[in-house]
């Protein structure tokens, strides 16, 4: 089975040089045992399996795909939540995956993360106040009372929350104030790059569009680069400079923004895009329908092949025997599909 190499890797980039992040073949394998007391691995969840690209600064990169398919955990790693298995992770030029436990509490100043539940995410027994200001105690970015509660009534201003609402508790705020103290907290300490994991999915879509729009706002005015994690291509589409696509484990697509929508590659993200509603009728009865048959299959034991093959419409004898490159298939608009880079008997 082939990996995605190096040089790959780097081609999958913006052309832009000024990369903030770069992983390189990204894997997490998480060990699978028989039970309570058994240490030996039965096997492993390939949550992510040789994953590369790269984000420049002030971009925004969407990563999609369906529950599972190893996105969140592509966040975590790229925070060093998770130590992964293999591949590299180069935060502003540093390796991470080779920081000491303290070097690592710092570089966290510059790399934050919006949760998706802005219900369970925030302390219930702590007012929104202490929430925001507590990573500004934790890496000692305030001297004294006043300075803390100008900070955090200066982050409250920025969210669009009244300050006044700093002594108040999580339960007193509705969803998408919750997700705006959530996106205040992890400004606190002046990011510059942020994990966005589904921090939209929990809320009505009135309210989406609003802290969505609240993190465009917030992009430009403190040049923040972020990681768009969503299920739903919809969300991704407004925010992101580019989309990636994932699959088990695996990316399948990216490209510029525009590009993916208007010219989507692989069959995956052609069945996802089929399923986003389109307002116009016209254009809704005109477009090409990709419909998936079949569940994801288990990341603990994936297809042979390209794992998408027993779930794609167009696959053939090829497709068990062969795991597709991610490669650059158009200008900038890389797939890792055998039908678009030529390679299998098609
Ligand atoms: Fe489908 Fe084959 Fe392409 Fe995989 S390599 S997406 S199975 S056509």
């Amino acid at each position: 089975m082939t990996t995605m190499p190096e040089a790959a890797a780097t081609s999958a980039a913006t052309q832009n040089d000024d990369v903030i992040l770069e992983v390189t073949n990204l894997k997490m394998h998480f060990p699978v045992s028989s039970g309570f007391l058994s240490r030996k691995p039965l096997g492993y969840v390939k949550a992510v399996d040789d994953v590369s690209f790269t984000v420049s600064r002030g971009e925004t990169l969407g990563l999609v795909g369906e529950s599972g398919c190893g996105k969140t955990t592509t966040g975590r790693c790229i925070l060093q939540l998770y130590k992964p298995t293999a591949g590299q992770v180069k935060f502003n030029g540093q390796e991470l995956t080779e920081l000491g436990t303290k070097d690592m509490r710092l570089m966290r100043r510059e790399m934050q993360v919006i949760f998706q539940d802005p219900y369970s995410s925030l302390n219930p027994r702590m007012t929104a106040g202490n929430i925001i200001g507590e990573p500004l105690v934790v890496h000692g970015l305030v001297r004294g009372k006043d300075e803390y509660r100008e900070k955090v009534a200066e982050l409250l201003v920025n969210v669009g929350l009244n300050p006044y609402m700093a002594d108040r508790f999580p339960h007193e705020f509705s969803g998408g104030q919750r997700q705006r103290i959530g996106v205040a907290r992890a400004l606190s300490v002046s990011p510059s790059f942020i994990v966005a994991d589904e921090p939209v999915s929990a809320l009505d879509v009135s309210i989406q569009a609003q802290i969505i729009n609240l993190l465009e706002d917030l992009q430009e005015q403190f040049n923040l680069t972020y990681l768009f994690i969503a299920h739903d291509l919809s969300v991704v589409r407004h925010i992101s400079d580019r989309v990636g696509v994932m699959y088990l484990g695996h990316l399948v697509e990216m490209a510029e923004r525009n590009e993916i929508y208007r010219n989507p590659i692989h069959p995956y993200t052609k069945a996802l895009l089929s399923a986003v509603p389109i307002p116009d009728p016209v254009l809704d009865s005109q477009r090409e329908r990709v419909l998936l048959t079949g569940e994801v299959p288990s990341p603990l034991n994936p297809p042979s092949g390209c794992v998408f093959h027993p779930r794609c419409p167009v696959a053939n004898d090829s497709c068990p025997a062969y795991m597709p490159e991610l490669r650059e298939v158009e200008t900038d608009h890389h797939a890792a599909c055998l039908l678009a880079t030529g390679y299998g008997s098609f």
